[in-house]
């Protein structure tokens, strides 16, 4: 079996002696059951990756030894989600799949039609949350960045920087997913906006177009919204070279 994998923060490393806290240590020996010579994999968040193996294990830390150590550098380009507010689960949901499907980051916004117009305080910790339990199920070294939480056009201003920027929209009747020509040498970084459950708003789709948005369909059927995220995600992942083995 791979070694379990766990993440550390980069202080809990000094010199070649790694410790790990409440709650990892714990569900490493009480529920894992590892052993002192068990090897494990470390994470510490930024994209160091460390081999190492267990030398102590105690009711509250567990102190390991480093083998190896290497530097994760996520593939170009970067693919981001501008995400409308879902409701209910569904945000974790697609936190959990952003994770795995390799995406960069994730911009929620509330738009005009957003049935959620709130969120809780504690958004950003649970998705990290879920992001870090993503990470160390699929092998990712550095979790899903999330920001704070934009009103639409402050959502447009923050992707300005985006080399290429779509959003999905059902009435688009022109540019498929399909026609898309991504090349991955020219572009750093692609920003994908989806919207809520209610759509986007003409208005909106204007707006995002005035700022350089392209607007894309993914065919004639209207998916749910974490539908289209997932399936977006997935195909763009594919398109920019981000499935691949190397
Ligand atoms: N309220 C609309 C559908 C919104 S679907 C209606 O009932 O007609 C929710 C979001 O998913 C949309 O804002 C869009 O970003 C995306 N989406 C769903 N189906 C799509 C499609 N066929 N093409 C492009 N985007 C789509």
């Amino acid at each position: 079996m791979p070694p379990r994998r766990f993440f550390i923060e980069p202080a809990d490393i000094k010199e070649n002696i790694a410790t790990l806290r409440a709650p990892e240590a714990r569900h490493l020996s009480s529920v894992l059951r590892l052993k002192p010579e068990n090897e494990i994999r470390l994470f510490d968040g930024t994209g160091k990756v460390y081999q190492a193996r267990i030398t102590a294990i105690s009711k509250t830390e567990v102190t390991a030894e480093i083998i190896t150590q290497e530097e994760y550098i996520p593939p170009t380009p970067h693919l981001h989600l501008g995400q409308a507010l879902l409701k209910g689960k569904k945000m974790d949901f697609i936190v959990q799949k952003a994770t795995e499907l390799g995406v960069a980051s994730i911009a929620p916004f509330i738009s005009e039609h957003c049935e959620v117009k709130r969120i809780s305080k504690t958004h950003e910790s649970r998705w990290q949350r879920v992001s870090l339990e993503a990470c160390k199920q699929c092998n990712r070294p550095i979790p899903l960045a999330c920001s704070a939480v934009y009103d639409f056009k402050s959502f447009i201003a923050a992707s300005s920087h985006h080399e290429s920027k779509l959003i999905f929209w059902e009435k688009e009747a022109t540019t498929s997913v399909k026609d898309l020509r991504l090349d991955r040498l020219q572009i750093n970084s692609i920003m994908i906006a989806i919207g809520p459950e209610g759509g986007f708003s003409d208005n909106e789709i204007s707006l995002a177009k005035e700022a350089g948005f392209q607007s894309v369909s993914l065919g004639k059927r209207i998916m749910r919204a974490e539908t289209a995220t997932l399936s977006t995600m997935a195909i763009l992942q594919f398109l920019l070279g981000n499935l691949d083995l190397e």
